[in-house]
């Protein structure tokens, strides 16, 4: 058995994807093509917001807006210790601090309560200028944003949604990429909505914003391709790329239904025997992962070797908070700083997930557990 099955997906799609990929092949535009503003229209129309950059990779569409918002040294930016590298290592990229807040319990997303303790206290007892939060929609379930943006806009703080995971999640209608004032996704393969290498987008309303980011895209480019106005990157997504994502795109809103179902029968099955995500009222989660908890650090290792003798791929997002990285050393985080996303690294575990997983799979994963 697969942890994410891809090959399922395009047995379905093959004849959409095979023909978008041959005419890009056709018309020679491997940059730049005609699927790029395609793809931007639709995904922006997908989420509701006014604007869509499709951009190189997730972290790029996460590092971008921050150099569009001139985010640097002396700038805290809060985020949650609980994640992949990418949603702080963009803060270090621009030499900005990164400023870990706890995550909740049941969501594993950042704690409005401890966002807002978290703030008050850069402000008080340092120098740093708060600037701007990065929620993550972690395992696909969309962070707190009506207490997030609250925040925000009381200290005047900026919001970038990290919906890497998120992308095709909801609150109450209302898409991830929705969020705040600019929201980043990645099309990594094994995303809800992934393409076949790396790929990202960026949303935002805000009009000045996209100008800057089409810019940064490119170089920083000004008025033509050799003038430049700004520091940039060469943030560009391929043709060919987008042409995957459109043939998926097409059937994303199935393939998020089904995931709906295989989460919830993973849920029935396991009658409470683990600790099952937790969606709030009025939340989708887009289910980039199904993660469960066990009781305590052997117990989590006891099953993941049990499912791996019976040939059931297991994985562990995050075994390390990001506090405790090597990589953020100079921050001075040390164990016990953050013990809720301490604990849940201890004890998460995530099983197979695609939204094409069969039910006597499900059922035996299960029984295994
Ligand atoms: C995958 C991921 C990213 C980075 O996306 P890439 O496309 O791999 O660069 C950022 N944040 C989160 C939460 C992710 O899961």
């Amino acid at each position: 058995m697969q942890f994410i099955d891809l090959k399922k997906q395009y047995s379905i799609l093959k004849e959409q994807i095979d023909s978008g990929i041959e005419k890009v092949l056709n018309h020679g535009m491997y940059i730049m093509g005609p699927e790029i503003s395609e793809l931007e229209k639709k995904l922006a129309d997908y989420t509701g917001r006014k604007h869509c950059v499709a951009v190189s990779s997730g972290t790029d569409a996460l590092l971008m807006p921050l150099l569009a918002w001139g985010i640097g040294p002396g700038d805290a930016v809060f985020t949650t210790p609980f994640t992949f590298i990418a949603t702080a290592e963009v803060i270090s990229l621009v030499h900005a601090t990164p400023v870990f807040v706890d995550i909740d319990e049941k969501t594993y997303n950042i704690d409005p309560v401890k966002l807002e303790e978290k703030i008050k206290y850069v402000v008080e007892n340092t120098e740093l200028k708060p600037k701007l939060i990065i929620p993550v929609d972690l395992f696909g379930l969309p962070a707190d944003y009506k207490e997030i943006l609250k925040i925000a806009e009381k200290y005047k703080l900026l919001v970038l949604e990290d919906a890497a995971q998120g992308f095709g999640g909801e609150i109450q209608g209302i898409k991830s990429g929705k969020f705040g004032d600019a929201a980043a996704t990645s099309f990594f393969p094994a995303k809800p909505l992934g393409c076949y290498g790396d790929g990202g987008a960026i949303f935002t309303d805000d009009d000045e914003l996209y100008q800057k980011l089409v810019s940064i895209r490119v170089h920083g480019f000004g008025s033509d391709r050799y003038t430049h106005v700004r520091i940039g990157i060469n943030g560009r997504i391929d043709s060919i790329q987008a042409a995957v994502l459109l043939a998926k795109l097409s059937i994303f809103d199935e393939e998020i239904e089904k995931r709906q179902l295989v989460a919830q029968m993973y849920t029935e099955r396991l009658n409470g025997k683990l600790v099952a995500p937790f969606t709030p009222d009025g939340y989708k989660s887009a289910w980039a992962q199904y993660s469960l908890l066990a009781r305590f650090e052997e117990h989590r290792a006891e099953i993941q070797q049990k499912l791996k003798d019976a040939g059931i791929p297991t994985a562990i997002y995050y075994p390390i908070p990001l506090h405790l990285q090597e990589a953020f050393a100079q921050l001075g985080g040390k164990t016990g700083d953050f013990p809720v996303s301490e604990e849940i690294c201890r004890r998460i575990f995530s099983i197979p997930f695609h939204p094409y997983l069969e039910e006597n799979d499900i059922d035996y994963i299960c029984n295994l557990i």
